[in-house]
């Protein structure tokens, strides 16, 4: 870490600063809850459908200047936004902590903020060269990669900061402007990070737009946004769809995932028990690709379903702002409803719980106990249906081949892991699965340089990396004489 960043971090504004810059005046907008502790955080601006029209306006007029600055210009803007992200990470961490719930430490709030700046640096100095198609006698063609436009991008309540990066990092880069509308879950801490990084940013590059869903709905069919970036559940996804029927929008959908991972014969429990854990419980398991089933081989089935249970009792669980913990809140009343109702309905089914299985309100009223559930199986709500949230059901398996059949047969095909001790057998059996990705020996893992998206229902198209540039650009092709000229 260079001494400019250092002095720039201890320089950073606090949480309560940054809600200043962003929230609703004394007596207007709605009140956002502190996810642990369900006080009153602030007040988040609602914006309208006229509000999102005029943002889009704004974005429209300042993208032709945007683009014309060329990659090299926007790139160093693009790495002084990430500076401003780091300056005021312990204030974004903070908000983000209260307002989603996720602690500080562990694989939560200041992970999400650091992945935000990393993300952003990585976008700004990714390269995608013009790929020569034919270089003859005759002919020399290329495909050149230009802005679309204005583009729209829609995020999620479960890493909203980081998620919306995603968005917004490869679409500037790519000479896009964005107008991007937060989850009404989680938008003040989406509002303050927008906020940071357009006091380096030229006005109306980036605007974010704080209203109900409807106004998300306007993003997505408005006839001046030329790409829609959009990530949440499959159902919303198949409205942005019927959407772009009418604006021919192009789409990158992240939608929803119920990730299985298979545990071979002959794997080690002990080895893989921690990791095993954290792909399924990272952001107290409200996040898209984390593991949620797991088919074990009955040969290791009860020695790795007591290493998980194990593991669950004794992960630190409770509001976030305590630096002890690492496990949060559910988000929502919504979210803490469907884990509530399938935890009861994997016992009514004769699911074994060997840890958790029932809410902890002596935390709070939205914390429900990690939880491991043994002998249950396809065709129980826990196993069929996403539970995002702390709950992992835990499958005996006798055959391979049954495994992967069970674990792909989910209409949703986002991330997928297979674990062995014996890592070319894993890698041997990897594509077996229908997912987007699929690791080995852990799961989830992300890397800015390494594509990420989903099959089936889980979406279509891929971000990160240079394909993710691609994604948030046009192609165009440049046909002329050959070397014969
Ligand atoms: P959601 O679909 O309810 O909401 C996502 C966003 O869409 C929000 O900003 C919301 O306000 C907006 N929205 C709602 N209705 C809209 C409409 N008609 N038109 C346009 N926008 C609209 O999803 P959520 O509950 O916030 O997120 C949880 C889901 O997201 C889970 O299913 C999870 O698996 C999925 N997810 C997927 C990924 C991925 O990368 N594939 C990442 C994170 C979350």
């Amino acid at each position: 870490m260079s001494e400019s960043t250092v002095l720039a971090q201890n320089s950073g504004l606090d949480e309560n600063a940054l809600l200043a810059r962003v929230q609703a005046p004394e007596g207007e907008g709605r009140e956002i809850l502190d996810a642990a502790t369900r006080e009153v955080i602030g007040r988040v601006p609602v914006q309208t459908i006229e509000d999102m029209d005029a943002a889009i306006a704004r974005a429209k007029a300042a993208q032709p200047a945007w683009e014309a600055l060329g990659h090299e210009k926007r790139s160093e803007l693009l790495l002084k936004a990430a500076d401003a992200i780091d300056a005021n990470a312990e204030g974004l961490a903070h908000l983000l902590s209260r307002e989603q719930g996720k602690p500080l430490n562990g694989p939560n709030a200041r992970f999400e903020v650091g992945a935000c700046s990393a993300w952003l640096r990585t976008n700004a100095t990714t390269v995608l060269e013009p790929e020569v198609l034919v270089d003859d006698e005759n002919l020399h063609a290329e495909l050149v990669y230009k802005a679309a436009g204005v583009v729209g991008a829609i995020s999620p309540w479960n890493w909203p900061l980081m998620i919306s990066i995603w968005q917004i990092g490869p679409s500037l880069r790519m000479g896009n402007t964005v107008v991007l509308k937060p989850s009404g879950n989680t938008p003040l801490s989406v509002l303050a990070m927008v906020s940071v990084m357009n006091d380096v940013l030229p006005p109306d590059v980036l605007i974010a737009v704080s209203g109900r869903g409807e106004t998300g709905s306007r993003l997505a069919s408005h006839p001046d946004v030329a790409k829609v970036m959009f990530t949440g559940s499959t159902e919303t996804g198949k409205k942005i769809i019927e959407a772009s029927a009418g604006n021919l929008a192009r789409l990158t959908l992240e939608l929803g995932g119920n990730d299985a991972g298979i545990v071979l014969p002959g794997t080690d429990p002990a080895a893989i028990a921690q990791d095993l854990f954290w792909g399924a419980f990272i952001n107290t398991g409200q996040t898209c690709a984390a593991l949620k089933r797991l088919y074990v081989h009955d040969s290791i089935y009860e020695e790795t379903v007591q290493a998980l249970a194990e593991i669950a009792k004794n992960m630190p669980m409770g509001p976030g702002l305590d630096e002890n913990n690492v496990l949060g809140p559910l988000q929502n009343k919504d979210q803490f409803d469907i884990v509530s109702r399938l935890v009861e309905d994997a016992k009514a089914h004769g699911g074994r719980v060997v840890a958790g299985g029932e809410a902890a309100p002596e935390l709070g009223e939205l914390f429900y106990r990690a939880t491991i559930v043994a002998d249950v199986t396809d065709g129980t709500a826990v196993v069929d249906e996403e539970q995002f949230g702390p709950v992992l059901p835990v499958i005996r398996y006798t055959d391979v081949d049954d495994a992967f059949a069970r674990a792909n047969a989910a209409e949703v095909g986002l991330g997928a892991s297979v674990w062995s001790s014996d890592v070319d057998a894993a890698r041997a059996a990897a594509t077996r699965m229908q997912s987007g990705t699929v690791w080995i020996n852990s799961h989830g893992g992300l890397h800015p340089m390494v594509p990420f998206g989903g099959t089936k229902s889980s979406g279509y198209g891929m971000e990160f990396g240079v394909e993710g540039l691609k994604s948030v650009a046009v192609p165009q092709v440049v046909s002329g004489p050959g070397r014969k000229g």
